[in-house]
């Protein structure tokens, strides 16, 4: 059998244990492309987390990573949530733990806490809002002026959310994810000069956001073609514009898609080696073992689960 009936069986056999077991599969932007191109919802974390929460399926097969599928499974306590690895973490939730979080807070008495989605379900039960990078802006706003924030744990997206609402009390956790802290401004200008017509698409998490904001300021990059955007709205962008070229400067996963939906547009990833081994992990033969042994199922302890499911509802609620 060749690789692509091979594919095409396991796909099939998925088809067929989703009915069964009236299961959805939802899957992050950075996955594999033959997992995205299976995926009852596709979407960045705020749309994974929506879609958790309005679902009427029994089982949710979370292809995506292990905090993702915890939220799911504080959304949705009575569904059967699977991860199916139980290996696909994620190195910016592990850099910051609950007793890191309750010192931080120790240290400033009354500050509000906001947690970017990417942190365990323990955090998240010491926050008082979570936020994705779509609406993290939105978040800070609404936050009444004379209250310190403490954000957590991306430094990158952090700096990118204080100059943009120009907050001042606001203080960040020195945390980063590896994959796009390796997406460094140099790279982005010498990929930008080989491609000079294109338009910059930069995620807040990347190590080269604010540098690229600084860049745009100082006239090196051309701020009507560098734009700073979730994973979900570089989709939309990249649809809406006239532009035919796009650099990427993000995992490069989310390139399938957009390809996929702009055929005859161009699109460079700014560092190709932006690859999360954690979201890859997720293939065809483990979403169909999830499905068939039920495996591994996701769930959080209720008194944790509750105290999180506030900041992740103020989260879904907004922007
Ligand atoms: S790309 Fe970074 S933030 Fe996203 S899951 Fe991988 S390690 Fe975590």
């Amino acid at each position: 059998m060749s690789v692509t009936e091979m594919k095409s069986s396991l796909v099939e056999e998925i088809k067929e244990w989703k009915r069964k077991r009236n299961a959805i599969l939802l899957a992050h932007n950075y996955q594999l492309p033959e997992i995205q191109d299976i995926a009852d919802v596709l979407g960045d974390s705020l749309a994974l987390a929506r879609a958790a929460g309005n679902t009427s399926a029994d089982v949710i097969v979370f292809c995506g990573v292990h905090f993702m599928a915890e939220t799911a499974a504080i959304l949705n306590p009575e569904k059967t949530v699977l991860l199916p690895d139980l290996e696909a973490g994620c190195s910016l939730a592990d850099s910051i733990t609950v007793d890191q979080l309750r010192e931080w807070k120790a240290e400033h008495p009354g500050a509000v806490v906001v947690a970017y989605v990417n942190t365990t379900a323990e955090v998240k039960a010491e926050s008082d809002y979570c936020c994705t990078s779509s609406n993290a802006v939105e978040i800070v706003r609404s936050i009444p002026e004379d209250k310190e924030i403490l954000f957590l744990p991306d430094m990158f997206l952090g700096s990118f959310v204080k100059n943009e609402t120009g907050r001042e009390n606001m203080h960040i956790w020195l945390g980063e994810c590896h994959v796009h802290a390796g997406i460094a401004s140099h790279q982005v200008e010498g990929v930008l000069t080989q491609h000079p017509e294109a338009e910059l698409l930069v995620h807040p998490e990347c190590g080269c956001s604010t540098s690229s904001m600084y860049l745009v300021s100082e006239g090196v990059l051309p701020a009507e073609k560098t734009h700073i955007l979730s994973t979900g709205n570089m989709l939309k962008h990249s649809k809406n514009s006239d532009a035919e070229e796009f650099i990427v400067a993000t995992e490069v996963g989310i390139i399938h898609q957009m390809q996929k939906q702009n055929p005859e547009k161009r699109f460079v990833p700014a560092n190709p080696e932006a690859v999360c081994p954690f979201m890859k992990m997720i293939t065809l033969e483990k979403v169909l073992a999830a499905l068939k042994e039920n495996k591994h199922i996701i769930t959080v302890p209720a008194d944790t689960a509750e105290r999180a499911k506030l900041a992740i509802k103020r989260m879904v609620s907004i922007g």
